[in-house]
């Protein structure tokens, strides 16, 4: 075992600070990767304040962090994909058995035994639980290690690990093309990668979203059209008329207020996570067969193909670098929705530590 740096948490009501953590040395298939990115999803929030205490508990303290870049340090003996220096990538999963029928079938995020980035059970028992990104290193068995384009910018590719996959496997799953039209409720770093990938796809893409100050950058990033939702004169004029809709909300909201847009058969599906329960009104749903369905993230391979989709495509999230100092800063702002549109930790900052 080693020592490394990291950011954690002791409590749900603590703020997040300097630790040091202990990382298992290498096995056969591991890869060691110094870690140079690390993107601050809102699921690191809602976990590090225990705001899902109903489904999956936070063991403390918590290291958070899913959305990593890093290069590669060193390799176990039986390695074959990587090797020192290369850039790689790590997302929401670190483990699964491989052998179940969602592992065979590329679905490792809905493996019985998978094993989360952070506040997962961990299998080699270096600590209790995972411990995640905000860190100088970090281990991980090679099948869970992904390749990183080389053209692009890598503060922006880091989310592209979580908020990138979350938003492109729906959008695949749900045959989003040319033709459709394609709402995403909520310009947060999901949101505004999910209206990068639906633009990309062909869609035809609405905004909904309650700053309407963000008007402009949606516009920018790829949307045809921009719904302030609060508004509902705006929103009654889409009735009945999508294809598909992508809610990306962290809090509790009408869903039924978007159910009502979508046409015959129309889909909505949930990938933010609101911590309490939300009220389907069934004439919603049935008055035009309409379905309301959930996605979580994606799987190795399907995160390796969207990955280099957006090398192809010149793709990356639009990022404000932060030093881990101001981390607990930036989770402030993000609860306010002040976030353009990812915020991501340059982790050089961790030296000073
Ligand atoms: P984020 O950057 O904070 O974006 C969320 C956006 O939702 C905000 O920017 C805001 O957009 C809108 N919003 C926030 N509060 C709202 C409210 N009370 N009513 C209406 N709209 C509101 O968060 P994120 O990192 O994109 O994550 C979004 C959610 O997805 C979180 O719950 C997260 O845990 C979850 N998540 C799920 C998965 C998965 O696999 N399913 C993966 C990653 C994250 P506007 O300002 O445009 O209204
Ligand atoms: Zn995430």
């Amino acid at each position: 075992m080693y020592n490394t740096k990291a950011y954690s948490a002791v409590s749900a009501t603590s703020p997040l600070a300097s630790d040091t953590i202990e990382r298992r040395d290498p096995t056969e298939h591991d890869v060691q990767i110094q870690i140079l990115f690390c993107g601050i999803c809102h699921s690191d929030v809602h976990s590090v304040r225990n705001e899902w205490s109903d489904f999956i508990s936070t063991t403390y303290p918590i290291v958070p962090g899913h959305e990593i870049v890093g290069r590669v340090t060193q390799v176990g003996s039986a390695v074959t994909k990587y090797k020192p220096g290369d850039l790689t990538a790590i997302g929401c999963m670190v483990d699964s058995d491989g052998t179940c029928p969602h592992c065979r079938g590329g679905l490792e995020q809905f493996c019985p035994n998978m094993t989360q980035t952070y506040n997962s059970p961990d299998k080699h028992k270096t600590a209790p639980v995972t411990y995640g990104g905000y860190s100088d290193s970090i281990v991980v068995d090679e099948r869970f290690v992904l390749r990183v384009p080389s053209n692009l910018d890598l503060a922006g590719v880091a989310p592209l690990l979580c908020a990138g996959i979350t938003t492109y496997s729906p959008l695949r799953h749900w045959g989003v093309t040319e033709g459709k039209k394609v709402g995403v409720v909520g310009l947060g770093g999901l949101g505004h990668m999910g209206v990068k990938f639906a633009h990309a796809f062909g869609a035809h893409v609405v905004v909904f979203t309650t700053s309407p100050d963000k008007t402009e950058d949606a516009l920018r990033l790829g949307a045809d059209e921009v719904v302030v939702s609060r508004n509902s004169d705006e929103m009654q004029k889409h009735t009945g008329s999508f294809d598909f809709i992508l809610d990306t909300v962290s809090a509790k909201h009408d869903i039924n207020a978007y159910l009502n847009l979508l046409r015959l058969d129309g889909n909505i599906t949930l990938v933010g996570a609101p911590e309490k329960p939300m009220d389907v009104a069934a004439f919603s749903l049935i008055m035009a067969r309409r379905s309301l369905s959930g996605s979580m993230i994606g799987g190795i391979t399907e995160t390796q193909e969207m990955l280099d989709f957006c090398g192809e495509h010149n793709i990356t999230a639009d990022v404000e670098v932060v030093p881990i100092q101001k981390v607990n800063e930036a989770y402030d702002r993000l609860l306010k929705s002040d976030v353009k549109y990812r915020f991501v930790i340059d982790m050089a900052s961790l030296k000073s530590e």
